[in-house]
């Protein structure tokens, strides 16, 4: 029997190793295993959320929008450029190096608060006991008072379009394309979907977005999604909905892709295709047989609301769970159990948990949508106010989307936010923050916003609330 520890945490993705950065603060004697090998063939940390997921996915967005910016905007503002060209080669390297440093940054983050970081697979073998196999096939079992599964999330395959070395690829390969392929197919207009179909469309590809669902991104607000389609249509995002996949044929560099939509079969011709129809939980070898972890119908790791397993010390938390697969909540999970673990009062409210879009302008939301709220029988007022009315919207060429506050009509107290515009992802946290602290709408218009900012916006719908907003004629009568 190797090391005995306070606690063990199998993987090392934004809740894995968040958790034990937290535990180890809390004086527990943790650490963390990790079999993720990256680009260099090494181990690293970091998980989906750095290696394949949040921070390259979003520096290829950045990327891609400041090239559409200087390639179309700069010229209204006087800014002149020759020929503007993408060396997509070169947009590849640079978020392979943001992905090297943030990765070789959380080794740095476990040595600085005393984690030991295992290399290798990890296997709840007991109650208390991790069994890791090494790199060299080698097995060590480890005791722990407390074992933390954290093992994530990978992506949903459909039989229809099985991946391929370079044609039909799934997230993490649309992240590695060395050119812009001229016809681009995206299966599921989810999150993932329309942020890498976002990318290679401003870099020149034609892109459909087939989606099964009748219904455009259901989940959010449905005046901030209709917006958000007509915004995306009009970038060039050809999104077919109600177009569910049912085959695929590989025809040398090419993908013929069927699917059935409201006129019957269908085909289209694409160079590359993207699946991203969901992420399922990856628990394949974490739990040996036998030990009572009970898994859902979905798979997924089955907990309580504070991500404790059906067997004591042993919790779970992050992708492999309930709720949203967000890199956030994760961390969160993580923070509560080591918490928890520690000795202390730890919870989380679930009902504030904000979720972003990073396309163009960006969509973020958080709390109930006015249906949702409506659908719950809760009587609501709603205020919005455009960003084409704000002067902050217009200083940076940026004036299409909308701010949205939901509130009880009877308590005036903040039940939703929905935000398509530029920063949204930014702007969301006045929304979780006022959720947190169980603010009124009124709050908010009583607040004292910086000018010229994109938060004005927030503010303006606070007062539009109740009728008040300065920077546009309201719709409703004044109290
Ligand atoms: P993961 O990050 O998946 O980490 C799990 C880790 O466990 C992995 O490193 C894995 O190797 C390791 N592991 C598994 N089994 C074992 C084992 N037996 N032994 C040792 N190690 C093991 N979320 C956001 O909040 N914002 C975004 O902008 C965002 N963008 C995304 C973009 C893309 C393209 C993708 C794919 C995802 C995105 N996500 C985003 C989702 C986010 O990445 C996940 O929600 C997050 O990574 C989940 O964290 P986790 O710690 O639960 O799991
Ligand atoms: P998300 O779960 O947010 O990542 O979104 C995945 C999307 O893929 C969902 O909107 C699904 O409806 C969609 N989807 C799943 N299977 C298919 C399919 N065979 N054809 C088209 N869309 C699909």
């Amino acid at each position: 029997m190797a090391d005995k520890f306070d606690v063990i945490v199998i993987g090392a993705g934004p809740g894995g190793y968040v958790a034990a950065i937290r535990a180890a603060q809390m004086g527990l004697k943790t650490a963390c295993v990790e079999k993720w090998i990256g680009k260099e063939g090494k181990v690293v940390f970091g998980g989906t959320c750095l290696n394949v997921g949040c921070i390259p996915s979003k520096a290829l967005l950045e990327a891609s929008h400041k090239f559409i910016e200087a390639k179309h905007d700069f010229a209204g503002m006087g800014i002149q450029t020759g020929d503007v060209q993408m060396d997509v080669k070169k947009m590849i390297a640079r978020k392979d190096t943001i992905v090297k440093n943030l990765t070789g940054g959380i080794a740095g983050l476990f040595k600085a608060n005393g984690v030991t970081g295992i290399e290798g697979t990890g296997k709840v073998v007991g109650a208390k006991k991790v069994e890791v196999t090494g790199l060299d096939g080698k097995a060590t079992t480890y005791e722990a008072e407390n074992i933390i599964i954290a093992a994530g999330s990978v992506p949903v395959e459909i039989p229809p379009t099985p991946l391929t070395d370079d044609i039909i690829v799934d997230s993490t390969g649309a992240l590695e394309f060395t050119e812009a392929p001229k016809r681009l197919g995206v299966i599921g207009a989810g999150v993932i979907g329309l942020e890498l179909g976002s990318v290679w469309n401003r870099l020149g590809s034609e892109v459909t977005v087939l989606e099964a669902m009748d219904s455009f991104l259901p989940m959010v607000d449905a005046a901030i999604a209709k917006e958000t389609q007509k915004l995306l249509k009009k970038q060039g995002l050809d999104i077919k909905l109600g177009a569910r996949v049912t085959g695929s044929e590989v025809k040398g560099q090419e993908v013929i892709v069927k699917y059935t939509d409201g006129d019957g079969d269908q085909e289209m011709t694409f160079d590359k295709l993207i699946v991203c129809v969901g992420r399922k939980p990856y628990t394949k070898g974490v739990i040996a047989d036998g030990l009572g972890i009970d898994l859902d119908e979905r798979g997924f790791i089955h907990v309580d609301d504070q991500c404790r397993t059906s067997v004591p010390g042993v919790y779970a938390i992050g992708d492999c769970v309930r709720g949203p697969m967000l890199a956030h909540k994760a961390s969160e999970e993580g923070v509560m159990v080591a918490d928890i673990i520690a000795g202390h009062k730890a919870e989380m409210n679930y009902d504030a948990i904000p979720n972003v879009i990073y396309t163009f302008p960006e969509v973020a939301w958080v709390g109930l949508t006015e249906q949702e709220a409506k659908a719950k029988g809760i009587e609501v007022k709603v205020g919005s106010f455009p960003f084409a009315a704000s002067g902050r919207a217009m200083a940076n060429n940026a004036t299409e989307g909308q701010a949205k506050i939901v509130a009880d009509a009877e308590t005036d107290r903040v039940l939703g936010m929905h935000i398509v515009g530029q920063h949204a992802g930014e702007m969301i946290a006045q929304g979780v923050i006022a959720l947190e602290f169980g603010s009124s709408a009124e709050d908010l218009a009583l607040t004292c916003y910086a000018h010229p900012t994109m938060s004005e916006a927030v503010h303006e719908a606070a007062l539009a609330v109740d009728g008040h907003a300065i920077h546009m004629a309201n719709r409703k009568k004044r109290k």
